[in-house]
């Protein structure tokens, strides 16, 4: 049986890989320590929990949801975005629900892109922009995220023909993998570059309230004349620690949102409500809850810098996100030295090559760990002498 052209060219989905090398770690006995996924492990504050375990008892709940999500909701997700953006959004046209950011992202493809087209995509990047663009027959063009350039695209030097065929720009900050963030002035210069060509401006945000040393990340819509041109994807996984309950959001342009919901409401049929309840009492609630675990990751970042600096690792320690992109050391590539790392000392780091041609040279440490874990890893790094490569 012949099955489908489009699975064949896809890039094996990294975390697989990863996870096969833990179990076969594991499995001889080895004590591995991972900074390989980023997914919380602080569990999801108790009275977000509180609401499902309230909401499973109603019937009502019990049956198909909305594709577009209780009106209730999309009011919640508005009232935030307000009370966090200063941006106003119209709950029934500017806001989507979805079933997990990484639903969306994946779906956008569908919605608008078609055979042929090409997507600017940043490189590298989570991998859902490229393999959702390939899902749809369109084609990625790939953006690199250079160093030198604080890892922003270089919108100017896109040649002009590529710019004409291209019909969305993809761009998330702050940050995965890379840990870099942008500021309104870029957003800006991104959206006045999607007005002038055309395009749609796809911006993933879900790191925006993972932030370390103050810092607050803009929306997208925030810059002014946004919505004419631009959708934002949010989730509350990294927000609240609810990876598990799978639920995001889309919100900005009335037209794409309207788009991605036409795909969406012939494939799903939405998120369970007792999970709505959950993302209500998240954004309405108590918000004082970030500030501590943000400071959580904050000193799991400082002691895990400053033990790869000791080795001899070069990296730049984020204001946002849950990962340190460092650079590996002259003579490995990543890949392989991952592979030495986990190795030598049984730890799991995520070779930046799988996040596109451009993360070669680096490795990704995720900050969601146990401290105990955070610890027992540093005290196995602390004075370790790399060994030297490539002569
Ligand atoms: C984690 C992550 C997502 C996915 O979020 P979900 O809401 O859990 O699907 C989307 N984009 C980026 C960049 C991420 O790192």
């Amino acid at each position: 049986m012949r099955f489908s052209r489009r699975l064949d060219h896809l890039p094996p989905y990294l975390f697989v890989e990863i996870s096969r090398r833990i179990s076969a770690k594991r499995a001889q006995g080895a004590d591995v320590i991972s900074f390989g996924i980023g997914d919380p492990d602080l569990p999801t504050p108790a009275h977000i929990v509180d609401a499902l375990i309230s909401a499973a008892r109603v019937p009502a709940n019990h049956r198909y949801p909305e594709t577009d999500g209780l009106p209730s909701l999309r009011r919640a997700i508005a009232h935030w975005y307000e009370a966090r953006f200063g941006v106003s959004l119209d709950p029934d046209k500017e806001v989507l629900p979805l079933i997990g950011a990484k639903e969306g992202i994946g779906h956008a493809g569908l919605a608008f892109l078609d055979p042929g087209d090409v997507a600017l995509v940043p490189d590298p990047a989570y991998p859902v922009y490229a393999v959702g663009t390939m899902f749809a027959g369109a084609t990625p063009y790939y953006l690199p995220l250079r160093e030198e350039s604080g890892f922003l695209p270089d919108l100017r030097s896109i040649p002009p023909e590529v710019c004409r065929r291209a019909k969305v720009l993809w761009l998330n900050y702050p940050n995965n993998p890379t840990g870099a963030t942008a500021d309104l002035g870029f957003l800006e210069e991104a959206v006045a570059f999607c007005k002038r060509w055309d395009m749609l401006l796809l911006y993933d945000n879900c790191y925006s309230e993972v932030t370390y040393d103050g810092y607050r990340p803009p929306s997208i819509l925030q810059v002014p004349g946004a919505k004419e041109v631009a959708v934002e994807f949010h989730s509350l996984s990294k927000t609240y620690n609810m990876t598990g309950w799978r639920i995001g959001m889309a919100v900005g342009n009335p037209s794409a949102i309207h788009a991605l919901f036409e795909v969406k409401s012939n494939l799903d049929s939405g998120i369970p409500q007792a999970i709505q309840e959950m993302a209500i009492a998240a954004l309405t609630g108590p918000q004082g809850y970030l500030a501590q675990r943000n400071a959580i990751y904050q000193r799991r970042r400082d002691r895990l810098v400053g033990v790869l600096r000791q080795i001899g690792l070069s990296l730049t320690p984020p204001r946002a996100s849950l990962y340190l992109w460092a650079r590996v050391p002259a003579g490995y590539t990543s890949g392989e030295f991952a592979t030495m790392l986990l190795e030598e000392k049984d730890i799991v780091v995520t070779p930046g090559r799988g996040y596109g041609v451009e993360g070669e040279g680096f490795i990704r440490l995720s900050l969601t760990l146990s401290d105990e874990d955070l610890e027992r890893a540093v005290r196995r790094l602390e004075g370790w002498r790399i060994p030297p490569r490539g002569q």
